[in-house]
Parts: C-alpha cells; structure tokens; sequence
C-alpha cells in the first residue's frame, strides 16, 4: 500500500499567513511511504516538517530516506539544510535528480550551504548523503521510480513510482509545449506538429496513474502573461490528467499571489473542465498535512 503525504504545496516561495491557512504555505515536498521505503519528492521548506516527523516516528532507529529533487530552483532545495535526519550519523540519505548542465547535482546542493548563505557546510552533515544523478528507472525494494524530464527553464524531472499496477505521478514545474513552441511568449503561430508530439509524449508518461500531482500555478488569463516561465495553466493540466485517465489529479505548487479562497475556486473550475473534457479524473486541491492512500 502507497501513502502519500503532502508537507509542502506553495510553488516560487513560502507564503505563510493566514490567507494561506488551509492550502499551506511551504514549498514543495511530498513523501511517499510504502512499507517501510521511505521517498520524498523535493527539498522545499516542507521537508522541515517532514524531517521532525521522522525524527519523533523512529528516535532511536536508523532511517534510510530517497529524496528525488525535480530540479534545483529555490522552492524545490531550499528546506535541505533544515532536514534534521541528514545530520544524523546513522542515517543513509540518497538524493536523486537530474545531471546538471555545468554543475553535478552535489556541487548545487553544495553551493547552497556556503557559508555567504548558510553557517553550517554540506560537508559537515551526516557523511552518508549519496547523490544519484538519474538517467535509468530506479528500484527500491518493490517501488520502481521512472522518470521523465519536463519544460521548464532547467533540467526539470518528473517521477513516477509504481508498485504493482498502482502507481502515483509527481510532475511540478511544466509548461504545456503547445503554448510555450507553438507561441512562444505570445509571439509566433504554430509552424509544426512537434509541440504536441512533445505533450503526448507526456500524457504516456501520466497514463492511467492513480494519483497525478500536477502543477497548475497559473489561471488561463495569468497564463499569457507568463509564457515561457515553465509553469502550467489550470486548462492544460487538466486536459493531460483527462488524456492520461489519471484517477486524482491533485492541484500543486499554487502560486504565492493565490489565497485560499482563489486556489478554492481553481479547484471547482478544474471539475468543471474535467466534464467539458469528457473525463473521470477528480481534480483536489493539495494540501499541506493532506494524506491520499493509493487503492
Ligand atoms: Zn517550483
């Protein structure tokens, strides 16, 4: 049985406050648990929260954890240095994402904790931290995790871990190839079929899985004034989580300037798109401290 958990939602920055109450203010991290396996998506400032919680559920056993950076903008690597388990001695820590272009994963993470920003170096946390720069599917015990790399402006990955039949989608950071190629910011009509071969080649990758946790930061409208930043409009994930047949699309990364009540509203309109579609995927707002059970 797969769990997911969510401890950080917010794409960009966190925006914690009262308006962001029930969606949460953290930037994205998402843990994953089956069995005794152990996998977090992103080092967002959720991965705090998640850090501490580890600590309380096993104070004096040894924990393995497989964390899976999408990419290393902010949002998705700034709440490393706050994740208690990867100072402790005993514990193995395997960071997974994609190659860098002129900098390994490490050096990234690395320059992060120099000490102009941090007081504490990477090199001095546990030494058991092993980087996984990821080009093959990984297995870990029954858990097969694939991977697919998205459009955004850095090497972005999206993963999907299977168990069985059952299997959950993790895609943040995506802009629709259709409007960034076909229009690229705003300019230009379509010239080719390539765009949409490119977004297809997507929708296989999300086919038929249980749970889709999709970036969904800008409305339609917010969309065509940001072509080009590598963020998603409601509209277009929505039709991928439709095409695919995913079960539950959960609507992730909201954007810094949406409150509750508009990322309510996204929500409601994300349901009404799946019936214009013709679909059967739910659409969910994600949110933090929320748990989903696959099956
Ligand atoms: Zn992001």
């Amino acid at each position: 049985m797969m769990k997911v958990r969510f401890w950080g939602t917010r794409g960009s920055i966190a925006t914690p406050g009262v308006p962001t109450m029930r969606y949460g203010g953290n930037t994205s991290c998402v843990e994953v648990r089956s069995g005794n396996h152990i996998l977090v998506f992103d080092a967002g400032t959720g991965i705090r929260g998640l850090g501490n919680d580890l600590i309380r559920e096993f104070p004096n056993q040894p924990l393995e954890v497989h964390l899976f950076i999408s990419h290393t903008h902010w949002d998705h690597i700034q709440g490393f240095p706050f994740f208690l388990p990867a100072y402790r001695r005993e514990n193995k820590i395997h960071i997974y994402g994609p190659p860098g272009r002129d900098k390994s994963l490490e050096k990234i993470l690395k320059i992060q904790m120099d000490s102009d920003y941090f007081p504490v170096e990477l090199g001095d946390m546990n030494k058991n931290i092993e980087f996984h720069e990821v080009r093959d599917p990984v297995q870990i015990g029954p858990l097969t995790i694939d991977h697919f790399y998205l459009n955004h402006p850095a090497l972005c990955l999206a993963y999907r871990v299977s168990e069985g039949k059952r299997s959950v989608v993790y895609a943040t950071d995506n802009e629709p190839y259709y409007g960034s190629l076909h229009s690229p910011r705003g300019k230009g009509k379509a010239t080719s079929d390539v765009p949409d071969y490119l977004d297809e080649k997507f929708v296989e990758f999300l086919k038929g899985a249980e749970i889709y946790i999709g970036e969904a930061q800008y409305t339609n409208a917010e969309y065509n004034e940001k072509k080009g930043w590598g963020h998603s409009p409601l509209e277009a994930t929505v039709r991928f989580a439709v095409q695919a047949n995913a079960g539950q699309l959960a609507l992730y990364h909201h954007d810094p300037m949406h409150d509750d009540a508009f990322v309510d509203a996204m929500v409601n309109e994300a349901n009404a798109l799946v019936k214009t579609f013709h679909g059967a995927t739910k659409c969910i707002g994600a949110k933090e401290g929320m748990e989903l059970i696959l099956g």
